[in-house]
């Protein structure tokens, strides 16, 4: 197993880099909570489904996630507000809001509501906010999903500032959960396996992925992956590295595959096609040069850094 330093990651992969302090002390004191959550410097990400609320910046200024308490509030009704950590000193927050209050058309000219996505791709905030807005989106989506008990069916309540949702009915706790998702680039000595999926932009093209299933490791599940989805066979499995990954609530694990078979058989349920390509198609493919106009994902996606890593040769380092 190789591993990267955060920092190394950080420049180009996006939702990494969460250098909060998650404050498992004020976490778990509601007093201290209640707090820092009600000091004037506390600030607040605000999502509602899978949007976000950006107060907008000046001409080519970034937009600016954090609202106070008041400002927050005062954007449609709350349904939970989950405490992130400590930036710096002052508290930061997450507040989850009605979705319907996030869709509906905004009179306010201060204001952009749009996806997280966007948010990373078009680089519309500074870098370290996004970790942050990904933990935020990621916890607040959980908590939608988990208003009723999975034991008992009854209703839960927020508890352990946003960390937990407990049942008063059975006594079951619940913690938010993160799915594991193994994403993979498989190798042939100097080619690698590439997909599309029918909703990806025409012309892109990326690696493998699939969730992990209970009872088999990252290594089997990128086998199986691999196997179900093309009939390539692999052999070792070298991990390259990870990202929170908040749509709705994965985290991405990146591997690269020794592919010890080559022959393709595409599983057309699961994708719109798939082939090997030379190093040399890749790195095109990665500057966006490519003469059909194929094209890699975006810097800020895992899929970009693996390929990037394997065109480089640097997956050794
Ligand atoms: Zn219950």
């Amino acid at each position: 197993m190789l591993e990267r330093s955060d920092s190394a990651l950080r420049p180009h992969l996006g939702y990494t880099g969460n250098g909060i302090d998650r404050a498992p002390a004020v976490r778990h004191d509601p007093q201290q909570c209640a707090a820092l959550a009600s000091h004037p410097a506390s600030r607040f990400y605000v999502v509602g489904g899978d949007l976000v609320a950006l107060r907008t910046g000046g001409a080519g200024a970034p937009a600016d996630p954090l609202f106070t308490r008041a400002e927050a509030e005062a954007l449609g009704p709350v349904r939970e507000t989950a405490c992130l950590g400590v930036v710096e000193g002052t508290g930061r927050f997450a507040v989850g809001l009605d979705p319907a209050a996030m869709e509906a058309p905004s009179t306010r000219p201060d204001l952009l509501v749009t996806d997280l996505r966007r948010i990373a791709v078009e680089g519309l905030v500074p870098a370290d906010h996004l970790p942050l807005l990904a933990e935020a989106k990621a916890l607040l989506l959980w908590h939608a999903r988990h208003r009723f008990c999975p034991a008992c069916g009854q209703p839960t309540t927020v508890a352990d500032a946003g960390w937990r949702r407990d049942c008063a009915a059975c006594g079951a706790q619940h913690f938010p959960r993160t799915d594991p998702v193994v994403i993979m680039l498989a190798v042939d000595g100097d080619r690698c396996l590439l997909a599309r999926q029918s909703r990806f932009t025409p012309g892109m093209w990326s690696c493998l992925a699939g969730f992990v299933e209970p009872g088999e490791n990252i290594e089997e599940a990128v086998r199986r992956e691999t196997f179900e989805e093309t009939a390539v066979r692999c052999g070792a499995v070298q991990y390259v590295g990870s990202q929170p990954w908040p749509f709705p609530m994965s985290l991405m694990i990146g591997c690269v595959a020794e592919a010890l078979t080559t022959d393709l058989t595409i599983d057309r349920s699961e994708l719109e096609d798939g082939r090997w390509f030379s190093r040399d198609e890749v790195l095109a493919m990665l500057e966006r040069r490519h003469p059909d106009g194929l094209f890699a994902p975006p810097p800020i996606a895992i899929a970009h850094y693996i390929i990037r890593r394997w065109v480089d040769g640097t997956l050794g380092d």
